[in-house]
C-alpha cells in the first residue's frame, strides 16, 4: 500500500498544474500523481502531429516537470475510489491512500451514433499516442480524407493533414459556417477569412449538412450526407467535441451531473477532501452563472491552480468560465473571448460594440506587420466589457488574453479607452492607432448616439 498526503489522478492539462500548485502552496506535503498512459501528449498540439511537428513523440509533455517539483509518478489506472477509507485501488492491484485527492480525469471524445461509425479507418480524436500514430500511418496511403466537424479542431486538422500530402480533404459541418459556435455573430468577419484560407489551400468545406452514414464494408470507403450527396473517403476523422470522464467519481458515489463532476467555486466535490478540475468537472458561465459546456486546456489549468491551492486552506475561488479561444492558420489568427454580441443578446444583455482596425506595427512597413481587427462588446447598462474578437497575425493570440483580463476585472469602455499601454514600432501597433483603445472609443461613441 502506497501513501501520499496529496494524490492527483490524471496527468494532463489539469492534473500537472494541480500537482505543481499543491507543491508551491504546501511545500511540506508528499504529492503523488497517477496517470494511466506512459506518455502524455500536449493535447492542443495534437493537430500539429499531422503536419508541422510530424510525430506524436514531438508533442509530449516531459515528465521532468514532475521530477523538478518533487512529485512522484505512478503509471497505472485508478479503478476504484473509496472516499470513506480515502483509498484508491489501481488496475495493478496496488492501493494508494491520501489525505487530499484531486480528480483530473479529463474527457472522452464524442462519437455520434451514425450507422457505420465503427468501421476501420474512422478516427475519433483521442489523446492517445498509439491511436494517433495509427492515424498518421493511415494518412500515408490516404487519398480522400473527410473530417467531421468544423470547429477549431477540425480546421486545424484539415490544414495540417493537407500539408506535404497529395490528399483531398473535405470538412463536413452541420452549422452554416465554420467556427460558428465560438464566434457567433463575429463569425462573419473572422470565419469567412478562415473559409477563404481553407479554400485557397484546396480544402473543401461543406456546411449546413450532417453526416448520416459511413459507407463501406469493413473499412470506410465514403460518407453520406443529409443532402443525399456521397463523398469518397478512405479515412474519417471525428472532431465534434468531448464528454466528461466521470467514471471513477460516479462509482465512488460523488455527485455528478451531465456536465461532469459537480464542484463548488473552490473546486471541491461533494466530498470535502476530494477536489476536481479540468474537462471532467461541471462548469458555469462567468457572465450568467448558467452551466457551460466549454472544455479547454486553458480552463483546465485555471481550475487546477484553484484546486491545488485550496487543498488544505481555501484561498482561491473560481469566477466561472469566460471562454477564450484562438486558432492560427498560416499567418491568419482569429480569436475570441467572452460573449459575442449575438450570444450576449441571447443571454438578455443589452450590448453595444466598437471596432477598430490598424497595422500591428508602426510604421506599417515594419517587418512582420499584419492588419489587426478588434471588436469589443460592452454591456450597455454598466459599460463593462463582456466580449471581444480579434483577427490578425500572430500578435492576436496575446491580444485576446489581454481582452480576457479586461473582462475578468470588469473593465469599462472608459477604462479601456484610457488604459496605459506600452508600444514599440517592432512589436505593437502605434499608440495613436492602438486597436483596443480605439475600439473602446468607438463603443463609447456608439453608446452616446
Ligand atoms: C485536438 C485537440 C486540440 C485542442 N486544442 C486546444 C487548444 O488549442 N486550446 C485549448 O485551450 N484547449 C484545446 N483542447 C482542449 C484540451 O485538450 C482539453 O481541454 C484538455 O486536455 C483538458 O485537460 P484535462 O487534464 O482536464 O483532461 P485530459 O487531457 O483528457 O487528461 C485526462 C488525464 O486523466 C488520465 N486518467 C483518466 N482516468 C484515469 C484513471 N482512471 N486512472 C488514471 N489516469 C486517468 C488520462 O490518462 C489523462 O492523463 C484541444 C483538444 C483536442 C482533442
Amino acid at each position: 500500500m502506497k501513501q501520499a498526503d496529496v494524490v492527483v489522478i490524471g496527468g494532463s492539462a489539469a492534473g500537472i498544474p494541480a500537482a505543481i500548485t499543491a507543491r508551491r502552496h504546501y511545500p511540506g506535503k508528499s504529492i503523488l500523481l497517477i496517470r494511466k498512459e506512459k506518455q502524455v501528449l500536449i493535447p492542443c498540439g495534437i493537430p500539429y502531429i499531422f503536419g508541422t511537428v510530424g510525430a506524436p513523440e514531438n508533442d509530449l509533455i516531459p515528465d521532468g516537470v514532475l521530477k523538478a517539483n518533487n512529485i512522484d509518478l505512478v503509471i497505472d489506472e485508478a479503478k476504484d475510489l473509496s472516499p470513506k477509507e480515502k483509498k484508491i485501488t489501481l488496475a495493478s492491484g496496488e492501493s494508494v491512500t491520501y489525505e487530499k485527492l484531486v480528480l483530473a480525469t479529463g474527457s472522452f471524445s464524442c462519437v455520434p451514433p451514425i450507422p457505420g461509425i465503427d468501421k476501420k479507418n474512422v478516427y475519433p480524436i483521442t489523446k492517445d499516442v498509439q491511436h494517433l500514430q495509427n492515424l498518421l500511418n493511415a494518412l500515408k496511403d490516404a487519398k480522400d480524407l473527410v473530417i467531421l466537424g468544423c470547429g477549431f479542431i477540425g480546421v486545424e486538422f484539415a490544414d495540417e493533414c493537407k500539408k506535404n500530402r497529395d490528399i483531398n480533404v473535405t470538412i463536413v459541418e452541420m452549422l452554416n459556417q465554420c467556427l460558428q459556435i465560438a464566434f457567433g455573430e463575429e463569425a462573419c468577419k473572422c470565419c469567412q477569412e478562415v473559409e477563404d484560407y481553407l479554400a485557397e489551400k484546396g480544402i473543401n468545406v461543406i456546411t449546413g449538412v450532417s453526416l448520416t452514414e459511413v459507407l463501406g464494408d469493413d473499412m470506410v470507403t465514403g460518407v453520406k450526407l443529409s443532402s443525399g450527396k456521397e463523398i469518397k473517403a478512405d479515412s474519417l476523422i471525428v472532431g465534434i467535441g468531448v464528454r466528461p470522464n466521470v467514471v471513477l467519481a460516479e462509482k465512488a458515489g460523488l455527485a455528478v451531473s451531465k456536465g461532469g463532476i459537480i464542484v463548488d467555486t473552490t473546486m471541491r466535490t461533494s466530498d470535502p477532501n476530494i477536489f476536481a478540475c479540468g474537462d471532467c468537472t461541471s462548469k458555469f458561465s462567468f457572465f450568467t452563472g448558467q452551466p457551460s459546456g466549454l472544455r479547454l486546456a486553458s480552463i483546465a489549468t485555471t481550475e487546477a491552480r484553484i484546486a491545488g491551492a485550496n487543498l488544505y486552506e481555501i484561498s482561491r475561488k473560481n469566477p466561472g468560465v469566460v471562454g477564450v479561444f484562438s486558432t492560427a492558420l498560416g499567418n491568419l489568427t482569429v480569436a475570441m473571448a467572452g460573449m459575442s454580441a449575438k450570444g450576449a443578446k441571447e443571454c438578455g444583455f443589452d450590448v453595444i460594440t466598437g471596432e477598430a482596425e490598424a497595422a500591428d506595427r508602426h510604421p506599417g512597413g515594419m517587418p512582420g506587420m499584419s492588419k489587426m481587427w478588434v471588436r469589443l462588446v460592452f454591456n450597455k447598462v454598466n459599460g463593462e466589457l463582456v466580449g471581444g474578437a480579434v483577427r490578425g497575425g500572430p500578435s492576436a493570440g496575446e491580444l485576446i488574453n489581454t481582452i480576457s483580463a479586461f473582462i475578468q476585472t470588469r473593465m469599462r469602455a472608459n477604462d479601456i479607452a484610457t488604459f496605459q499601454i506600452g508600444t514599440h514600432p517592432a512589436v505593437t501597433a502605434s499608440p495613436i492607432a492602438y486597436q483596443l483603445v480605439n475600439a473602446a472609443e468607438m463603443a463609447l461613441k456608439n453608446m452616446n448616439c
